[in-house]
């Protein structure tokens, strides 16, 4: 519990901004770098993309060049067997012409001389023948040239290309082939392929043209002759790869347009984007999170404060015990009351320290017992314990059972109060009670000194009337045969005197024992003994009033338990108030005392007391302040009479009720318990 004095609690202040800011700055700092890392995926997924588009098109336009390269050797081979095989020309030109039919990238196919003198022609049957060869004649300087280098070489050589104009407009672009016949070293002639450039291209894979475009261009990029078209798209793609002809080196061009790759171009980017996304999400959920628990925890902290404040204002000692007894809270009034610090006071099981040792077994008791689930009542009880300087001091003790929030009990906890100043306060009242009822007796005794001057006068009287007769008597001095009237006389007169004080000494009896101080503790007494203690008093007061006094109290009536001196205060009080409510000119005044088991014809659980009068009875508006003190309708009243009546037998358990008698006067009575046993 001490722990709570170091709960942070959240202080406006210049701490709160600065680490608000720095927050937000680490926040920030955090979405900028997850931006960063996103973007950076984004474009390497993207360049990646776009390298794989450039490579495909590299391998497509290598390819283009191997197929290309293949079908200009397969060429040559043909040529090769062409030169073989005819000598004639007439046989050449009947041979000639299936191979151009096989060959649709051939225009035209000429056999010369050494000195490049046509011998023999075929032309394609494709197209449209070019023009005539002998106008041909001699060939042009670029094939003369090929055709040199050829012999030269003893190889094929390419002539470089030309643009042959067609009708309509269009044209070819002729790329002469010079193949020299050998036979041996000697140099029968050239074979002359006339290659039309579109007709070269066209003889690639058709699923290299699809969506693109194959063009021949020279090495300085002119275009010579283009295949197919590439697809419309967003960004167009070039491979070239170099054509290396003997004479005639080329460059083959594949240009392809494709999309360019999306954001997310593939399903891992997406699922990264996706991720990091997610991941971003989580942070931001994290962070309100972690905001809401701080303020949680803000609130939990107030709360914790608020409890731990309202702990130690209490008054009321609260102690926690565990199923086991041993002390696991004490707040800081429980521990002023003992004496003891927290720390001493914790972790420890029976015998308490604060138990006194006389009772540490009963305790024990009834620790075992609240251990074994008997929970007390909820009136709680009363106790000593003992204080660290070794007094003792009286406390009440609730305890009830302590449930835990899951509904299972952990212990017992107990508030206890210090009862000291409580009892205090009750000692106090109750001496202050007892002076009251001391002086209201004294009170009473003072009114009685008048009566009893009044009533002692008749004994003295008498007695000395007896006194002087048998004075006179033995004055006479003693005559013969007199002596023994005259003892008889004296004897008489003596016994008067000795009844007179008898009763001269009871009337002073009944005010002593009445006025004397007696044990306050409550006891099991007789009714008739209680009514007849109250009696001679009575009687003087009756006498004098002239009241006819009843009483009606069985002997045979089971014992009350009761403060006696107490409730013969209460019955002279009432039986006083009675008296002098007669005393108003009622015409018949009768006082009656009374008291009879209640309830009727069951076993009696009480006693009724009543005393009724026939007075003037009781005006509304003075029954409203009956009871209230120091309210009186008599000049010499002092009012506190029927206040102290109340406060004695509601003490008692009981309740003081008054009510009128027919045909006039008032009844007051009230209850006694019975003594037990
Ligand atoms: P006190 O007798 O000194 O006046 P009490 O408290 O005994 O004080 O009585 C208060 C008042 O109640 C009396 O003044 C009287 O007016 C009224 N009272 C008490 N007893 C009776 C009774 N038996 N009949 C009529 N009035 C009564």
């Amino acid at each position: 519990m001490t722990d709570m004095h170091s709960w942070p609690t959240p202080l406006p202040g210049h701490g709160a901004p600065a680490n608000a800011w720095r927050r937000r700055g680490l926040w920030g700092m955090l979405v900028l770098v997850v931006v960063g890392l996103l973007a950076t995926l984004v474009w390497l997924a993207r360049s990646y993309e776009m390298e794989q588009t450039q490579r495909d098109l590299e391998r497509d336009n290598s390819y283009a060049a191997q197929a290309l390269r293949q079908r200009l050797a397969r060429n040559l081979q043909d040529l090769h067997g062409l030169a073989a095989t005819q000598t004639e020309a007439v046989g050449w030109t009947a041979a000639a012409g299936p191979m151009l039919g096989e060959h649709r990238e051939w225009l035209r196919l000429q056999w010369r001389d050494p000195q490049l003198q046509l011998l023999a022609a075929a032309d394609s049957p494709y197209y449209a023948p070019l023009p005539a060869p002998e106008s041909d004649l001699p060939p042009n300087v670029d094939l003369g040239q090929a055709c040199a280098q050829a012999a030269k070489t003893a190889g094929p050589v390419y002539a470089p290309s030309r643009f042959v104009p067609r009708p309509g407009g269009l044209g070819d672009e002729v790329m002469e082939l010079c193949l020299p016949i050998l036979h041996g070293t000697r140099l029968l002639g050239y074979l002359v392929a006339a290659h039309t450039l579109e007709g070269v291209l066209a003889q690639l894979p058709t699923q290299l043209t699809r969506g693109q475009s194959v063009s021949l261009t020279e090495l300085d990029g002119t275009r010579l002759a283009v295949q197919g078209a590439p697809r419309r798209g967003t960004r167009v793609f070039v491979a070239q790869q170099v054509l290396d002809l003997p004479g005639a080196p080329m460059v083959l061009r594949l240009e392809g347009a494709r999309q360019l790759p999306d954001v997310f171009p593939n399903v891992l980017t997406a699922l990264v984007t996706g991720l990091s996304i997610a991941l971003v999400t989580v942070l931001v959920l994290l962070a309100r999170d972690f905001r809401r628990r701080q303020a949680a925890e803000a609130e939990l902290a107030q709360a914790l404060s608020f409890r731990k404040a309202m702990e130690d204002s209490l008054v009321t000692g609260l102690r926690a015990r565990d199923l086991q007894g041993r002390i696991t809270y004490v707040n800081p009034a429980f521990c002023a009351m003992v004496g003891y610090e927290p720390h001493e006071l914790i972790g420890r099981g029976a015998p308490m320290p604060y138990w006194p040792p006389e009772h540490a077994h009963e305790y024990g008791e009834r620790q075992v017992q609240r251990l074994a689930g008997q929970a007390p009542g909820r009136d709680g009880f009363e106790s000593v314990f003992l204080r660290k300087d070794g007094t003792r001091f009286p406390v009440l003790i609730f305890e009830a059972p302590l449930i835990a929030a899951v509904g299972k009990q952990t212990g017992w906890m107990s508030a206890v109060m210090d009862m000291t100043a409580l009892r205090r306060a009750e000692e106090l009242s109750r001496a202050s009670q007892e002076r009251l009822q001391a002086s209201a007796r004294l009170a009473t005794v003072g009114e009685m000194a008048s009566l009893m001057s009044h009533e002692l006068n008749q004994p003295l009287a008498v007695i000395s009337s007896y006194a002087t007769g048998s004075l006179n008597l033995l004055q006479g001095g003693p005559a013969a045969g007199a002596d023994a009237a005259m003892l008889h006389d004296v004897r008489t007169a003596l016994t008067r005197i000795a009844d007179q004080a008898g009763r001269a000494g009871k009337v002073i009896h009944s005010v002593r024992d009445l006025v004397r101080q007696r044990s306050t503790a409550r006891q099991a007494v007789a009714p008739r003994e209680l009514v007849d203690t109250v009696l001679p008093l009575v009687q003087l007061q009756a006498r004098k009033l002239d009241a006819l006094l009843q009483v009606d109290v069985p002997p045979t009536l089971p014992a009350v338990w009761c403060e006696p001196t107490m409730i013969e205060q209460v019955l002279i009080n009432l039986a006083r108030n009675g008296l002098q409510a007669m005393d108003q000119g009622a015409a018949a005044r009768v006082l009656r005392l009374r008291a009879r088991a209640v309830p009727d014809g069951e076993p009696p659980s009480a006693v009724e007391f009543s005393v009724a009068d026939t007075g003037c009875g009781i005006a509304d508006d003075v029954a409203e302040q009956l009871f209230t003190p120091f309210f009186t309708t008599k000049d010499e009243g002092m009012g506190l009479g029927l206040s102290l009546c109340r406060t004695v037998v509601e003490q008692h358990g009981g309740k003081l009720l008054h009510a009128p008698q027919s045909p006039r006067g008032t009844v007051f009575s009230f209850l006694l318990p019975l003594a037990r046993g």
